[in-house]
């Protein structure tokens, strides 16, 4: 139960939306109910409120857990899937709804020598439940995205040294964490309708009010004033909250960009350590931007060290730790934060195949296509919840999953309604959003880092970017218009 938040349970593993806005908006006894202890909720707290929504709609009985799906195929004369799990059970549906998770399928990279490493490993991704104890042991931990970057704080503290290995240093804004107060938490309860309503109609699934200016259109000194209010502030606002040509325009990035690089030198006090820590290769926000709590700030501790491996890559691990190319760093314990093959890995992991025996894998060599991230042609009854070609994680995700759960359902009644028993994307209608995504994609900065946005972080993975960029207003205009127009690019058949 909690799928990402089952599994992610790495130390200092925490939300990056704040506790309000992301849950549920479907039930309002559910929001008048929970109480959310922080801004920012830790791990525990939300794989607790998940089991807590399947106990109070009494979900456990329709879900069957350790069940690995491994096959799917459709039958074109039942038009029937048939799906396979591990142990070879086989069940048919007529409709097939995949909910795998776009950051599920851990990526532990090839290094060679891993196998004879005599300490222990492990991927942030699938952490064990028991935890791992690093009191007294000298831990070296690969990556610095939004997971490396939560970890490292808390890691730091317990370890007797942390190494960070650093391929590409990143932005970060602090999360500026704190409990909620009752008052902040009534006030909070009396407007979920509003909260809820501004999430649905923002670009980006936050309920803050758009910002209309450009970075470029004030003064200097009012621009380094708004940086500095919303730094204060803390989390994604920065990216959100502070003009509205960030990911647009690259001389109105480079200004916030170059503010978090000043904030870094700022806090880090070795000078060295803060130059490496500074990104200069790609603009804020074209990665996902990470939130954090003391990242830069535990590079000042005696116990952490940072080592470049962009300059000196590593080689191989060995019996007692890890050596790059200039030096051998003897390690008891190793965490790979290094991410996941993102949106389409855990997809692909299941053998699918649809019309003709039509393989999905074969079908997305060249990179996902898809009919508005919700259909595939060729897949007939086969729905992807926060599929490649949607917004799904570029908005924050629950308000993205709401969307497409209620898109699916609603188009499932529509077919029982209408004696419809099949319907599939058509080839033209998946080009044309295909084109359409590639083009909204090309009027941001988001081409201009190696990210798993595009899957450059998986070796031989197609570069494509993955989801929709033309943010949810458009795209849910876009979604309610196909159905208005009578589902308009699907073909639907008794
Ligand atoms: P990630 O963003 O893909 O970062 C992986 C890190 O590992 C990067 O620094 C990457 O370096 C490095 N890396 C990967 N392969 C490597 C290799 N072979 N050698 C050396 N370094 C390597 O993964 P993540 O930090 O797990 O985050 C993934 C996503 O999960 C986030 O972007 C976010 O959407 C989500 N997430 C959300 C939360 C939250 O809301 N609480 C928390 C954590 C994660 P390069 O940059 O050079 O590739």
């Amino acid at each position: 139960m909690g799928g990402t938040w089952y599994w992610n349970r790495y130390p200092g593993a925490r939300c990056d939306s704040e506790s309000f806005y992301y849950c549920y908006s479907f039930s309002e006894e559910l929001e008048q109910e929970w109480e959310w202890s922080s801004k920012y909720p830790e791990q525990p707290e939300i794989l607790r409120y998940l089991e807590h929504v399947a106990d109070r709609f009494d979900l456990r009985r329709d879900i069957t857990f350790e069940t690995r799906v491994v096959e799917a195929r459709f039958d074109d004369e039942t038009g029937f899937w048939e799906v396979v799990t591990e142990p070879g059970e086989r069940f048919l549906t007529r409709f097939l709804v995949t909910a795998v998770g776009c950051l599920s399928a851990a990526n532990v990279p090839e290094i060679a020598g891993l196998e004879r490493f005599r300490g222990e490993w492990f991927h942030t991704g699938a952490w064990p439940k028991e935890g791992v104890d690093f009191k007294g042991k000298r831990v070296g931990l690969i990556g610095t995205g939004s997971t490396g970057i939560q970890a490292t704080p808390v890691i730091a503290r317990q370890a007797r040294h942390l190494t960070v290995f650093q391929r590409t240093a990143n932005y970060s804004v602090p999360a500026r964490n704190a409990p909620l107060t009752p008052e902040r938490a009534k006030e909070i309860k009396a407007n979920y309708a509003e909260i809820h309503r501004r999430t649905r109609e923002s670009q980006a699934g936050f309920p803050y009010f758009p910002v209309e200016r450009s970075a470029l259109e004030v003064s200097e000194e009012r621009r380094q004033e708004i940086y500095e209010q919303i730094w204060q502030e803390g989390g994604f606002k920065f990216l959100w909250g502070t003009f509205n040509d960030i990911l647009r325009d690259r001389e109105a990035n480079a200004t916030a960009s170059e503010f978090i690089r000043g904030k870094i030198r700022e806090i880090v006090k070795d000078p060295g350590t803060a130059e490496l820590l500074c990104p200069t290769d790609h603009p804020y926000g074209s990665k996902r931007p990470p939130i954090d709590t003391d990242y830069f700030e535990t590079y000042n501790r005696d116990n952490v060290s940072l080592v470049d491996i962009r300059s000196s890559p590593i080689v191989e691990i060995t019996e007692d730790g890890l050596r790059t190319e200039e030096a051998e760093y003897p390690l008891d314990t190793i965490v790979f934060a290094t991410g996941f093959d993102a949106m389409t890995g855990s997809l692909l992991k299941i053998d699918i195949r649809g019309e003709g025996g039509l393989s999905l894998r074969d079908k997305w060599a060249e990179g996902p296509r898809t009919y508005l991230g919700l259909q595939i042609a060729g897949f007939p009854n086969l729905f992807t919840i926060t599929g490649p070609g949607s917004p799904s994680v570029l908005v924050n995700m629950p308000v993205a999953i709401e969307h497409h759960v209620d898109w699916i359902s609603d188009c499932i009644e529509h077919m029982a309604e209408e004696g419809a028993l099949r319907i599939e994307a058509t080839p033209e209608a998946e080009d044309a959003w295909v084109e359409h995504s590639n083009e909204v994609a090309l009027e941001t900065l988001y081409y201009d880092a190696r990210s798993w946005y595009l899957g450059v972080n998986i070796p031989g993975k197609p570069r494509v970017f993955m989801p929709y960029a033309g943010g949810q207003p458009l795209y849910r205009e876009q979604c309610q218009a196909v159905v208005d127009e009578g589902y308009r690019g699907f073909e639907l058949r008794g």
